[in-house]
């Protein structure tokens, strides 16, 4: 990976020198399952309401910094009230800035790898000790008792939920213990939640757990990625924080119209849920039927997948077939692992027809 040069390490603040600037490693194909966006269409009447929304926004006016009116809609979407949501520029903005706020200098955030990337970058960005406690080697299972040891002694606690890249989903009863723990708030990062069984979302914690904060996006199953918006549930003193501490436009006028309009049209987006989570559960059975794979079960639009030769079958679905999935082969306790998105019918056919051929 790319490093800064030797003139801007000798520039920036010395505990950034030794960054690497982000490389998404993207290359245009045919076939993109490697970021976990929604590959369905937007359901048409959704689409119209939003470019209806869009339509009607003026573009002079500085936007509303708390995103009031989507703040409303989306808590009627939650049964809670507006002074428990802060909006912010994408799920990755409320993260940096729940570091920002919690972790610092001599402080510890409570994390368990293998999980999303960001959070250790985001602590490294903030100068946030980091306090690895590490997944089952064979099933990604949460470490529940070295959890609650360590929790006592941190700063602040994510836990995501599915876990994104294994896909399996923590129990409330644990999250529940593990906020009682834990002096400081813990995050449950819900990204893909909607892709989960019902009742696995840990907000009917909130009333008991002041300290708990969930985390959502409109980026996975609403397929709003371009969008960038997400949202945190919380307590409203921990709403507060969030509020006090943001760039206070980040969230721009047609961000705000556009999701306004797609959270008060959530119902449309069950049919397209319920199509991943079954072509998650076709594309589960074909992979493991494969006897050279290991396929984790998700909860997730996405699986996990370890093959022998995994980072060349990734080039080769790329070069060969235009499919572009992500290789973890390189991170710790995901050797051979390539994480695939569920995609539309077509596409799902497309990589099961890819990875055979390469296999063999
Ligand atoms: C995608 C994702 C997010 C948020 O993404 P945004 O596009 O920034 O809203 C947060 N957490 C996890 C685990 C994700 O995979």
């Amino acid at each position: 990976m790319a490093e800064l040069s030797a003139r801007m390490r000798s520039m920036v603040q010395p505990y950034l020198a030794g960054i690497e600037p982000y490389d998404p490693n993207f290359t245009p194909t045919r076939i993109n399952l490697s970021a976990n966006e929604n590959t369905y269409p937007l359901p048409a009447d959704v689409r119209e309401a939003v470019d209806r929304a869009l339509a009607a926004t003026p573009l002079n006016r500085y936007p509303d910094p708390m995103s009031n009116e989507l703040r409303d809609e989306l808590a009627a979407r939650h049964g809670v009230a507006r002074e428990n949501i802060c909006v912010g520029n994408g799920g990755d903005e409320l993260l940096f800035n729940f570091l920002l706020a919690f972790g610092g200098e001599g402080r510890q955030l409570l994390n368990c790898p293998p999980c999303f990337s960001e959070y250790e970058f985001f602590a490294s960005l903030t100068r946030t000790g980091v306090r690895n406690v590490r997944r089952d080697r064979k099933t990604f299972a949460l470490d529940e008792r070295a959890l609650l040891a360590a929790a006592p002694h941190a700063s602040l606690a994510i836990i995501t939920s599915p876990n994104n890249p294994t896909g399996d989903v923590v129990e409330c009863s644990f999250i529940e213990r593990l906020c009682h723990a834990c002096p400081g708030p813990v995050m449950v990062d819900e990204a893909y939640i909607e892709f989960a069984d019902a009742g696995t979302s840990t907000e009917g914690l909130l009333e008991d757990c002041p300290n708990l904060v969930v985390l959502h996006t409109l980026s996975k199953a609403f397929g709003a990625a371009g969008i960038r918006c997400g949202y945190v549930i919380a307590a409203p003193d921990v709403i507060e924080v969030f509020a006090a501490i943001r760039q206070i436009y980040s969230v721009n006028v047609l961000t705000q119209a556009a999701a306004a309009a797609m959270v008060r049209a959530h119902d449309a987006f069950s049919p397209v849920v319920e199509q991943i989570r079954s072509e998650r559960e076709r594309m589960y059975r074909a992979l493991a039927a494969d006897g050279r794979l290991t396929v984790w079960p998700s909860q997730g639009n996405f699986l996990l997948v370890r093959m022998e030769g995994a980072s060349r079958i990734r080039e080769r679905l790329r070069d060969e077939f235009s499919i572009l999935v992500r290789d973890f082969s390189y991170a710790p306790g995901l050797d051979g692992c390539l994480r695939i998105t569920v995609g539309t019918p077509e596409e799902n056919d497309e990589v099961l027809a890819a990875l055979a051929a390469l296999l063999d």
